[in-house]
């Protein structure tokens, strides 16, 4: 059975839940906006099905994938348009509708009303807009591992999107791969609460003074390298602010909001368990500026001979160049080990329980005098 006692051990990918025959798993928020399993236990039967299915249990079986054989890519889509909706260079975009044009079924991470995420599943074209685009916060996976086994007996082809760890949920909850499953996990630096989001909404929509009717994290309005966070309003007021100026982003990228999980992930290393990793290509204009006209590359990982089929049948739609791996994604970039919690993660969420509002909070992620002098210290260090 179940029973989380360390937070940084569960994803919180809901695969128990699923699974449970009895149903008598529910996944509950915590105070930082995380949700995690809780047994009823009086109703289990100790069947242990739940701690056979977890990724973050059965890591070692569920990361297979051989580092040795992947192809690595720099691409992005020929039609500009696309790209200037996509957060890096369209190619989820390209993968899906490849998917779908051969009859299958896409899932992958929408807003709802309120604008917090969940999976869904995707049937045409038109509906590809809701996944397209990142969402900087975690993605309720619901009943899209059940549904997603349910296209596959019923001999669809599928294609999963979604973070490391919520492709390596699906395989532990498939308990096999597929011949008609294919997976695609986007790079991720780790997902931020979607409590401390929800805040950061409410306080904009109250200084706007109307509801958000759109978000998008990666406007290209002021260029992909420094792309910006859109909120437009049902009055018809907008605004936009670059990441290194908005104080969600910057709670983001400055590791003071993110799950406990993403500071000991498990699915980070290059034996992912998915077929196509994608991401964005940071630092493409210094290794291959041939790439780079900033309206974004992507970085494509392929780890599996499906994953390589696939791709090869997107080329006429691409724009793409072999690169090695470590050139395309150095060994140091965040999507390739977990990255440190900030030191004031702990008193963050103490004052966001106590509904701090967040522009109150964002001042935590600032460095005090004594860390700035140090960290200039260890920078000319380094120098010498
Ligand atoms: C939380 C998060 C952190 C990321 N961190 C990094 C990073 O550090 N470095 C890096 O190179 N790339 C990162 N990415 C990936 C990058 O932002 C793009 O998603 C990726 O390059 C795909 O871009 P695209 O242009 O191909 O397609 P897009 O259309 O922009 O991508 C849409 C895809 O992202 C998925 N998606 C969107 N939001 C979520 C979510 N909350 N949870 C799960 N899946 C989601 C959709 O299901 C769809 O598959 C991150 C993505 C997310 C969601
Ligand atoms: S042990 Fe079985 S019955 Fe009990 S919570 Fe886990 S899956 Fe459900
Ligand atoms: S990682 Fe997923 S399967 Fe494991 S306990 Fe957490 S929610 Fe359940
Ligand atoms: S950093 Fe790891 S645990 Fe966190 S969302 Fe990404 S894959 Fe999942």
């Amino acid at each position: 059975m179940i029973h989380i006692t360390d937070k940084t051990q569960c994803c919180g990918c809901g695969a128990c839940e699923q699974i449970c025959p009895k149903h008598c798993i529910k996944m509950i928020v915590d105070e930082e906006g995380f949700w995690y399993p809780k047994v009823n236990e009086t109703e289990c039967t100790k069947c242990g099905l739940c701690e056979r299915v977890c990724p973050v249990l059965n890591a070692k079986q569920i990361n297979c994938n051989d580092v040795s054989k992947i192809h690595t890519y720099l691409a992005y889509s020929t039609d500009t348009d696309l790209r200037m909706k996509s957060s890096s260079g369209g190619m989820f975009t390209l993968l899906a509708e490849q998917v779908l044009s051969e009859g299958g079924v896409v899932f992958g991470a929408a807003f709802d009303e309120k604008f917090l995420v969940h999976h869904i599943k995707v049937e045409d074209r038109d509906g590809l807009s809701a996944l397209r685009g990142s969402k900087y916060l975690q993605s309720r996976i619901e009943h899209c591992y059940r549904e997603t086994k349910e296209e596959l007996l019923a001999g669809r082809k599928v294609l999963f999107t979604g973070t490391a760890c919520q492709i390596a949920g699906l395989y532990g909850y498939l308990g096999k791969d597929h011949e008609n499953l294919i997976t695609v996990d986007v790079l991720c630096h780790g997902v931020p609460s979607p409590a401390v989001w929800r805040r950061y909404l409410d306080e904009q929509e109250a200084l706007y003074g109307a509801a958000v009717r759109r978000t998008f994290f990666r406007s290209k309005n002021s260029g992909w390298k420094t792309f910006a966070l859109l909120l437009e309003f049902s009055n018809n007021k907008a605004y936009e602010s670059i990441l290194s100026k908005d104080r969600f982003m910057q709670m983001f990228l400055r590791n003071i909001c993110l799950r406990p999980s993403c500071h000991n992930c498990k699915f980070k290393g290059m034996d992912r368990p998915s077929d196509i990793s994608i991401g964005d290509a940071w630092g493409v204009e210094k290794h291959s500026p041939e790439m780079d006209d900033n309206r974004g590359t992507s970085v494509v990982l392929l780890h599996t001979s499906k994953g390589i089929q696939l791709f090869d049948k997107l080329r006429a739609d691409l724009i793409c160049k072999v690169r090695d791996l470590d050139t395309a994604l150095p060994p140091r970039s965040d999507s390739r080990k977990s990255v440190t919690p900030h030191y004031n993660r702990k008193k963050f969420f103490q004052k966001f329980t106590r509904g701090f509002p967040t522009t109150k909070l964002v001042k935590l992620t600032n460095p005090t005098l004594l860390r700035r002098v140090l960290r200039k210290g260890k920078r000319i260090v380094k120098k010498i």
